[in-house]
């Protein structure tokens, strides 16, 4: 029950009470509020349906759970981590928002955003490569948005092309925080009145990952050699997916799970014929075993793959390169 109350579940709306004056009123929304159309996707434990908000008439994603299933298979947990990951990133172009939760008897809801333009791996898949300066322009928008989110103090752990979903106008949006890690919340500076960018220095050590997270294909060494995953684990799999770009498919790949994490933890990869020069350059800065030793995310930003890229809100305003 506690699930249904916390969170972002509800909708202001301005109304003019007896006396003239303009209050707000703090609305809960429900099942009854949207109405429901074709199913978009389905996931092993939800399947995500397009839905129209009745009053506004904005259109929406709305992800439905079964709640049994969910107790049954014990994935209550990455529901909680889902919501309460998405709780904290709300305020960015990059980032699947999450508009409410609610439930009924049967099933939890996630009301989210759109993203029209489905999985970029599926893009990828109907163009074969991607060319540089789509490559340029997807990958920037990625690693604004994995800075945004280690700045609010989460690791992803699996980002990979299915996870990272693309709006109506082709802008990057990630997803599926089920496996994700919060570190410790950011504290509130009253003197700014801000929220303090979390430093990776002044976090306590990260936590442990007990079992295997992520998609073998972008797992980092770390994980596989200490069970320990980091903010520098998300730039592993930012490094896989730059070369997946252009490549036309991931660096690490073997006939079985196993097979793949023995190329990873021995940095087996190889380049294809015609790969970029100065791209390959920044992959080879990020595919490092030792996690200390990757390049950070201001040295990618600075990097010469991404001359000509403008950082901050003005990257979301850019219109997507059409695609080649
Ligand atoms: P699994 O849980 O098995 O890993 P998943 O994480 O892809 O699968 P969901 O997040 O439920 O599961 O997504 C199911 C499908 O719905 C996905 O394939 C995705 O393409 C689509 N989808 C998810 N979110 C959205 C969204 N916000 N807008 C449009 N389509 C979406």
């Amino acid at each position: 029950e506690d699930w249904q109350e916390r969170g972002a579940a509800v909708s202001v709306r301005q109304e003019v009470d007896a006396n003239g004056q303009t209050v707000s009123r703090y609305i809960k929304k429900g099942v009854r509020d949207f109405s429901f159309g074709n199913t978009l996707g389905e996931g092993s434990y939800s399947t995500v349906v397009f839905a129209t908000d009745r009053q506004t008439l904005k259109e929406y994603a709305i992800k439905i759970l079964d709640k049994r299933h969910i107790i049954k298979e014990r994935k209550v947990k990455y529901v909680n981590i889902e919501k309460d990951t998405l709780n904290r990133l709300t305020d960015h172009p990059g980032i699947v928002r999450l508009y409410y939760t609610f439930q009924d008897e049967q099933s939890l809801y996630f009301v989210l955003d759109l993203c029209k333009g489905g999985e970029l791996l599926g893009v990828l898949k109907r163009m074969t490569t991607f060319d540089e300066e789509c490559t340029r322009f997807y990958s920037a928008q990625i690693l604004d948005t994995i800075d945004y989110m280690h700045k609010r103090g989460v690791i992803h752990r699996d980002l990979k092309p299915e996870n990272v979903l693309l709006d109506s106008g082709m802008h990057v949006k990630i997803t599926d925080f089920g496996t994700a890690k919060m570190l410790k919340t950011p504290r509130v500076d009253s003197s700014s009145n801000g929220i303090l960018p979390l430093d990776s220095a002044e976090l306590p050590q990260e936590e442990r990952a007990s079992s295997f997270v992520g998609t073998a294909e972008y797992v980092s060494p770390e994980l596989l050699t200490d069970k320990n995953a980091c903010k520098a684990s998300d730039l592993w799999a930012f490094g896989c997916i730059i070369y997946q770009l252009l490549a036309g498919r991931p660096p690490f790949k073997a006939g079985n799970e196993y097979q793949t994490f023995q190329k990873i933890v021995a940095l087996d990869y190889e380049f294809p014929i015609g790969f970029p020069t100065v791209a390959r350059d920044l992959v080879e800065r990020l595919l490092v075993l030792e996690p200390a030793r990757r390049l950070q995310i201001e040295h990618i930003k600075n990097h010469e793959f991404f001359d000509g890229i403008t950082w901050g809100p003005d990257l979301w305003k850019q219109k997507a390169p059409r695609l080649k």
